[in-house]
């Protein structure tokens, strides 16, 4: 049988409501029980996948190819249980459901309403497709109140009065503001977010309560009393070092006691928290520090790489040094020379991105690596960018560039354009033929999620990954040109994974340098701190050695 946890939020949204799931999740799973997590996003997009990560962070991709929430991320990296595309939904795409329904005779005769619709629809979401697993945890995005979030909370409360009591909990994140000026903790908020619940039908059984310090017992108390809830179901969360504190901290504060407890289980299966000890271990008690320049487009917002920035802090657990990120706008060096910024840093990482803006600045970021021995891992823009400088400048083609760069200035100015990365029109992927245009919708019409590729026997990638066949998640519409391979590999380089039909590269290394990838697909999306990825734990352990050079 399975038991549904519904997690909502108040007061203020960025609270972390996904990392409570997500360390909860593990919690569960220490118990010996199994767990599954969904993410149900109120807003009107059918996926992140259309959304600024200026404003919404990274989309994460799941091996089945659903663009999805970062939260998906956390989910992933906390649990280790892999996401699908039946695991993440927004409202657009609950309406987009529907009303092909609609448009299909489903509902004929009936007048088509938010309730009960939309409501249903919901509903079979969160109960469609998954093994008997023990808790389903499902996250409601937005804040409670909001006016997009209604359809989704009527939604909860209806599929809990249905199951029945005992199968459905909920657990309502919240902030408990520190006032300065009085030297207090305000619970008033909470109180209220609370009574907005209440208003809509739902309970909350246990409360986490975000705030800068944790709270002393007497406002627990004060916070039971006025919330309905239990003193031991009120949960304080004060800030942490490191997200991956989340896990072992919940659990000294009692979470998944109070989450069983709700459930009305009695004796509970004993907790087996030592890889979240050990990690913590690891980050609180370094052997030292790397430098990492991260040379991007979206450097403003640090959840606009999320999983980058994860996966360089598992290259740090697994070699137990701390990694400090120094962000660079891209577009910087196209006026200035990289040096300045660069020099000092032991590493330079150039991750995913889009369109031209800062592209000549990554160009010249990737040729300071190579000429100056710097480890460099360049992640699929990061890949396209360093093979650009590497035609340009050992091929001696100083028009080489990217056709996703021509296609964006409506004069088409591709005359003076030699493209070495090309847009993808044609591929297989499971055996379906996939075909694309430039006039295809934008939702969706990526190269997305796993392909396998083939590693060449010897090459520094086959040492890593300790395999000569993998398979990663991808995310690009563009791919390295195979013309300019054999050139290039008489000058140095090695296209040291390439898709199974030998036509697609995946990977490229440089032989005379300590430690030159490109990718492109995104490793950084199937990392976790208790199982780095190999490509990550590499580069940190190059970025070390090239400290202690310089
Ligand atoms: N913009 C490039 C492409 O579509 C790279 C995408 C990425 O870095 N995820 O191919």
């Amino acid at each position: 049988m399975t038991r549904y946890i519904f997690i909502t939020g108040g007061v203020v949204s960025s609270l972390g409501k996904g990392l409570t799931s997500a360390a909860l999740g593990a919690l569960l799973q220490a118990r010996g029980y199994g767990v599954r997590l969904r993410k149900l996003d109120p807003y009107l997009n059918v996926d992140p996948g259309t959304l600024s990560p200026f404003e919404h962070g990274e989309v994460f991709v799941t091996d089945d190819g659903a663009e999805t929430d970062l939260d998906i991320g956390h989910y992933e990296r906390f649990t280790g249980v892999a996401a699908s595309s039946l695991d993440s939904t927004s409202s657009g795409r609950i309406y987009q459901t529907v009303l092909d329904k609609e448009r299909q005779g489903e509902y004929l005769g009936e007048t088509i309403q938010v309730i009960p619709h939309v409501t249903d629809e919901i509903k079979r979401f969160i109960s469609q497709d998954f093994e008997d697993t023990d808790f389903m945890l499902c996250e409601i995005g937005g804040t409670v109140g909001d006016i997009e979030g209604l359809p989704f909370f009527e939604a909860i409360r209806q599929f809990a009065q249905e199951k029945g009591p005992g199968n459905c909990i909920f657990i309502h994140v919240t902030l408990i503001p520190y006032l300065n000026v009085c030297n207090e903790i305000k619970t008033k908020p909470t109180q209220h977010s609370v009574k907005e619940l209440r208003s809509i039908g739902i309970a909350p059984d246990i409360l986490v309560c975000r705030s800068n310090l944790p709270i002393p017992d007497k406002e627990r108390k004060k916070i039971a009393l006025f919330c309905n809830v239990d003193q031991d179901a009120v949960i304080s969360s004060p800030d942490m070092n490191s997200i991956y504190e989340a896990p072992t901290l919940y659990h000294e504060e009692g979470l998944d006691s109070a989450v069983l407890k709700a459930f009305g289980i009695k004796s509970f299966p004993e907790t087996n928290l030592s890889k979240w000890y050990e990690v913590k271990e690891r980050i609180d008690n370094p052997d030292g520090k790397v430098r990492v320049a991260i040379v991007g487009k979206y450097t403003g917002l640090e959840d606009a790489y999320k999983s980058i920035n994860e996966a360089l802090t598992h290259g740090g657990i697994a070699n137990r040094v701390e990694v400090e990120t120094k962000w660079i706008q891209a577009e910087v060096f196209e006026e200035e020379d990289p040096a300045p910024y660069l020099t000092g840093c032991h590493a330079i990482l150039i991750p995913g991105g889009f369109g031209k803006r800062g592209s000549e600045g990554k160009i010249k970021a990737a040729g300071f690596a190579r000429k100056n021995q710097v480890p460099y891992f360049g992640i699929c823009l990061g890949m396209q960018m360093a093979v650009i400088e590497l035609v340009r400048d050992l091929l001696g083609i100083d028009s080489a560039g990217s056709e996703e760069f021509s296609m964006e200035e409506q004069e088409n100015s591709s005359e003076d354009l030699t493209p070495v990365i090309f847009y993808l029109k044609k591929w297989v992927h499971e055996g379906k033929k996939i075909t694309r245009s430039e006039k295809d919708e934008k939702g969706a019409t990526m190269r997305l999620g796993s392909y396998p590729a083939k590693l060449t026997k010897g090459s520094i990638v086959e040492k890593i990954y300790g395999s000569c066949e993998i398979s990663e998640r991808h995310r690009h519409r563009y791919e390295v040109d195979i013309k300019y391979k054999d050139r290039l590999e008489s000058e140095g380089v090695l296209f040291s994974g390439m898709s199974p039909d030998g036509n697609l590269p995946e990977i490229m290394e440089l032989k005379k340098h300590p430690w030159f990838i490109g990718v492109q697909f995104h490793p950084e999306l199937k990392s976790q701190p208790f199982n780095p990825h190999p490509l990550f734990a590499g580069f940190i352990k190059a970025a070390i050695k090239r400290s202690r050079l310089v």
